[in-house]
This record gives C-alpha cells, sequence and structure tokens, in this order.
C-alpha cells in the first residue's frame, strides 16, 4: 500500500476547485474523480467537474459535483467527465481565457488527469495564470516521468494478457505464428511487461531497432529446441500506424507465416484492476491534500511506494525510459 505524506491541509486551503480529465481515456481516471471529490468536499471545497477536458474548460462547461456525483463510478473504466483533445489549447490566448472563465466562478485550482500532453497544458496554464494546478498521470501508456506507475497501466496490461492467453490457444492449436500488437506510442512499456507475463516467443519494442534474423533465429531455435512452431510475438504499436505489418511482411521473407492481431482500444476500457483502483483513489485524494498546503505546477505521482510530487516542468522535460534491465530480463526468459 502507500505512504502517504503529511501534509499542513491548512495552509493555503482554495474555496472551489475544478478537475478535468483530458487526452486518451484511461481504465482508472473514475476512482481518480471520486478521490479528488471526496477528499475535497471532506475539506469543505467546492468541487467543479469540468465536461471532455480542455474543449469543456475554454467554453465554461462545468457542474458542481457531490458526493452524489461519484457514488458508483469506482468500478466503471473510461470517464465519467468525459475526455478530448482540443487543439485550441495549445494557444496562449485560449489559455488566458481559460484562467479568466475559472477566476469568474471562484475556482482557485485545477486538477487535470491525462497523460503528458495534458499535463504540459497543466503546466503552461499554471506557469501563465494565477490558476493553481496540479497533475494526475492518466494514460495507460506509464511513460510519465515522476511515477512509478501511471493511472490505467496495470489494467491495460491485464486486458492484454486476457486477450493474449486466448490467441496463444489458437496459435498452439493450428502451430502457428503470431504477432500481438499492443497499445504504448513511443514506448515500449506495456508491451514489456505484457510480453513476460504472457511468455512471448519475443518482445518487440521502439527503444530498440528490430532485428528481423534475430527473430527468425530464435523461432528456429525454438523449432529445433521441440518447443514447436507456434508463438507469439509482442509488438509495440510505435509512432505510426502499420509497423506491425512492416514486421510481419519482412518475416515473410524469412519463411515465416505470421498473422497479426492489433489489440487496439479494448486496452483502454473495462473496469479499472483493484491495483488501479487504490492508486488512482490515492492520487486523487492526495493532490487535493497537496493542494490544501499550497502545492502548485507539480504532478503527483508514486515512487517506491510513496505518494510524491514532482515539478510538471520535470516531468514534461525528462520523459520515463524504459528500464533496459527489464528489456533485458525479458528477453532472457525467451530462451
Ligand atoms: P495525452 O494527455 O493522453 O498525452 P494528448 O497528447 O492528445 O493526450 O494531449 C491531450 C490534450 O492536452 C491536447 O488535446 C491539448 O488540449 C493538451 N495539450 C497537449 N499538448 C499541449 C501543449 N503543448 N500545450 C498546451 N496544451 C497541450
Amino acid at each position: 500500500m502507500y505512504e502517504i505524506p503529511t501534509l499542513d491541509t491548512s495552509y493555503q486551503k482554495p474555496a472551489a476547485i475544478a478537475v478535468l480529465t483530458s487526452g486518451g481515456d484511461s481504465p482508472g481516471m473514475n476512482p481518480a474523480i471520486r478521490g479528488v471529490v471526496r477528499a475535497a468536499l471532506h475539506q469543505g471545497i467546492k468541487v467543479f467537474g469540468i465536461n471532455k477536458g480542455y474543449s469543456g474548460l475554454i467554453i465554461g462547461d462545468m457542474w458542481e459535483m457531490n458526493s452524489a456525483s461519484v457514488t458508483n463510478i469506482v468500478q466503471r473504466g473510461g470517464t465519467l467527465l468525459k475526455s478530448d483533445r482540443c487543439l485550441a489549447f495549445k494557444d496562449p490566448a485560449v489559455r488566458h481565457q481559460a484562467a479568466e472563465i475559472l477566476r469568474e466562478k471562484g475556482i482557485e485550482a485545477l486538477l487535470v488527469i491525462g497523460g503528458d500532453g495534458s499535463l504540459t497544458g497543466a503546466h503552461l496554464l499554471a506557469r501563465e495564470s494565477d490558476i493553481r494546478v496540479l497533475g494526475l498521470p492518466g494514460t495507460i501508456d506509464n511513460d510519465i516521468y515522476g511515477t512509478d506507475d501511471t493511472i490505467g497501466f496495470d489494467t491495460a496490461v491485464n486486458t492484454a494478457l486476457e486477450a493474449i492467453d486466448k490467441i496463444r490457444d489458437t496459435a498452439l492449436s493450428h502451430e502457428s505464428l503470431f504477432l500481438v500488437e499492443v497499445m504504448g506510442r513511443n514506448s515500449g512499456f506495456i508491451a514489456t511487461h505484457v510480453g513476460i507475463a504472457c511468455g512471448a516467443e519475443m518482445i518487440v519494442v521502439p527503444e530498440y531497432e528490430v532485428q528481423v534474423d534475430a527473430i527468425s533465429f530464435q523461432l528456429a531455435n525454438n523449432r529445433a529446441q521441440g518447443k514447436g512452431s507456434s508463438g507469439i510475438i509482442v509488438v509495440a504499436e510505435g509512432p505510426v500506424p502499420g509497423l506491425t505489418y512492416n514486421l510481419a511482411r519482412q518475416l515473410e521473407q524469412h519463411e515465416q507465416k505470421p498473422k497479426v492481431c492489433i489489440l487496439g482500444h479494448i486496452q483502454r476500457g473495462g473496469s479499472p484492476s483493484g491495483h488501479d483502483r487504490i492508486l488512482a483513489s490515492c492520487l486523487g485524494a492526495s493532490a487535493v491534500d497537496y493542494l490544501c498546503a499550497g502545492y502548485n505546477d507539480i504532478m503527483i505521482g508514486v515512487r517506491q511506494g510513496k505518494i510524491t510530487e514532482t515539478p510538471l516542468q520535470q516531468v514534461i522535460e525528462k520523459g520515463k525510459q524504459l528500464d533496459p534491465a527489464l528489456f533485458q530480463r525479458a528477453l532472457l526468459l525467451h530462451k
């Protein structure tokens, strides 16, 4: 369980705050909203829910939430507040207008739940206005610096595993090779974790160059060792669509006959795992404590079991890298 920091929550308690979810939705955003709302009400703070991320913020689409507003959402995937991508928020004049809208409603602070793009918007708003802005890492990709874990990652890994275990049955029955594409954009966190947990024959991630020869050799070696000719190769989607199909074509030139299966959006949906519900609830409630203690322009995350804060500037600039030791361990397990 998480160690919760002791903070002086009477230092700079805001009268009213707002919360939004932005960017790609992730399972666990709902328990995070619930954590924020329940902790704020406990402190006597008014909470507004903003619909559709920054798109709702810039037109003042928000509503006052009460304890009942977040009843029965802890187990639900997606986000009660809806999410969106809002290109207009990249314009400083639009952010200025957003701060004005919050001020008019007496809202002193904003909590943003989202991935690196959403946290970039949060940082800019904090820097350019007198609204205090805190971020929570809500993304299935786990690619956020300043936290060991992001809201939704655990659920996405488990969803992918459930699907791959089923694909494995077909792969074994037909002695066939499957390339299973998982999400993760530029990062191989989901692929590496899923690859280890499903016993993949190989894992392909954007951080390391694909070695088609090595994959082919590995598959031939497996056959020679009597492991059969079926297999699962977990492939991270990478920055542009179609990379898994390209890899399939390259493998065909090495006399393999891979089938491609793109898991896609099923990894984003579904009921959050117990792990994600607890993480999201603790982060959401702790974010309110940090606000009351006077913090601004930070992200609340979890490191080595402790709830911690990291300046949003660092979160954006540093980015989180896949641990090479973990990836090497995954490769060793293939053999
Ligand atoms: P995620 O938050 O999941 O990484 P996106 O990268 O699509 O998703 O970002 C979500 C939203 O965050 C964008 O639609 C935009 O409103 C806001 N955002 C992203 N990058 C910036 C930026 N550089 N400046 C201001 N706002 C941004």
